[in-house]
């Protein structure tokens, strides 16, 4: 039987970012196809083990992102939380303000992973596993066909919109959209899993891209090299020497605990920034608390406790491919803002609104945002600080 190789809407990526929009894209009755070189869904919050959803609230006692981002907070958490349930949030029990648990949660990757794909199958999605997205075709500024390498060979799908969900820009970079690479370089991360006499944990080995100032930090410098997470030599010295020091950490922690063993590593490398797009806007750290027209969601600041940012659509998409979006860790922010924005919260918030705005037009820069707005907020998304209570 010939596959079926044409889609109104084409979703690149099955991350959070990637489920979101083609979730969003298919309730809003679209033909939808994922793309997702992996054989899961989750991206870095499952294959990568990066598993603490984090805060969908301010840490001032008001949640701030809704709609797809909680749904899949919950989903995450159907089946238990592996820490940090936050009791106040999802049970009602104690206080919301500046003192008290943020609305965050460490997740089971591999159950999250198995009921993401669950809820996409049943809303319609064709996902496409082992698929690679590795290039288009455009026609008058529109991608008319992504090309994609699988066990079917090198295929082109015919499609009238595309979300890059890849985290790094891929199909951006492919199409000729504007895009920037992250100046300083990802530190080496290996976070793994772990099993001792207590029962299973997780390990966050290597230290954040923006470096802790306080010298106890438990988050490290594994090594003084810096990796860009886009290109093969590169990520293949991210992932062998990630896994030399994973293992010499486990050695270690044997010597104390000889029951000690590895349970999960990572099977996607664990970068946190790469490439992003040069969208028609660039969010900043500025836009704190700052009003956007054309706000499509709110996001937190996991740092820091109290800053807000509304999403301006504008930092969705560039003018010079019309059907194409992002959502994700590759939006348009500047270097300061990119490593608060990247988080899995905001990523649901903005696959969300690609993911409806797809399923509306095949051009963004002349979609009606008003509409936009107007059906994201009947799917329970606030928009705006001023409309939170
Ligand atoms: C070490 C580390 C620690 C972190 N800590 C946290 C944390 O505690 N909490 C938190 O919320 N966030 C954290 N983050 C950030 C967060 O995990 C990610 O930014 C977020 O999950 C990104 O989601 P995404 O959907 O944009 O991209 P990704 O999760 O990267 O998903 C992209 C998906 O696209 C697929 N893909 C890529 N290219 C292609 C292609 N060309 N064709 C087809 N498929 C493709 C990939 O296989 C992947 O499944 C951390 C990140 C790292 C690396």
């Amino acid at each position: 039987m010939l596959e079926n190789r044409e889609y109104e809407v084409a979703v690149c990526g099955g991350g959070f970012a990637g489920i979101a929009a083609a979730l969003s894209a298919a309730r809003a009755g679209a033909k939808v196809a994922l793309f997702e070189k992996e054989y899961m869904l989750g991206g870095l919050g499952t294959a990568g083990l990066v598993t603490i959803y984090l805060p969908l609230c301010d840490g001032m006692g008001h949640q701030v992102s809704f709609g797809i981002a909680e749904e899949l907070f919950r989903l995450s958490t159907k089946y238990g939380a592996e820490a940090m349930y936050p009791a106040n949030w999802l049970d009602g029990v104690g206080n919301r303000d500046e003192k008290s648990s943020r609305f965050q949660v460490r997740y089971n990757a591999q159950v999250f992973a198995i009921l993401a794909e669950r809820l996409l199958l049943d809303a319609g999605v064709d996902i496409l596993y082992g698929s690679y997205a590795v290039d288009t075709i455009l026609e008058d500024g529109k991608i008319s066909a992504l090309i994609t390498e699988s066990k079917s060979g090198r295929c082109a799908y015919y499609v009238k919109s595309v979300i890059d969900a890849t985290g790094d820009c891929d199909i951006a970079h492919f199409s000729g959209a504007p895009t920037s690479i992250h100046e300083r370089g990802n530190s080496l991360a290996a976070w793994y899993y772990y099993t001792d006499e207590n029962g299973y944990d997780l390990k966050q080995l290597g230290a954040a891209d923006v470096p802790n100032p306080d010298p106890n930090t438990k988050f490290k410098e594994l090594t003084s090299r810096r990796f860009s997470g886009l290109e093969a030599r590169d990520i293949s010295d991210f992932v062998t020497i990630g896994h030399e020091k994973l293992l010499a950490d486990w050695l270690k922690r044997r010597e104390e605990n000889p029951e000690a063993v590895i349970s999960t590593i990572a099977t996607i490398p664990q970068f946190r920034m790469t490439r992003k797009l040069v969208g028609e806007y660039e969010l900043t750290e500025e836009d704190n608390h700052k009003y956007f027209e054309d706000s499509v969601g709110m996001v937190a600041n996991w740092r820091k406790r109290g800053p807000i940012y509304e999403v301006p659509f504008r930092a969705l998409y560039s003018r010079s491919v019309k059907n194409l979006a992002v959502a994700g860790r590759c939006i348009s922010s500047d270097e300061a803002l990119w490593d608060i924005i990247r988080v899995i919260p905001c990523c649901a918030v903005e696959g969300e609104a690609v993911g409806l705005a797809a399923a509306m037009t095949d051009d963004f820069t002349t979609l009606d945002v008003a509409v936009l707005q107007s059906k994201l907020k009947q799917n329970g998304v606030v928009l705006h600080e001023k409309d939170l209570i």
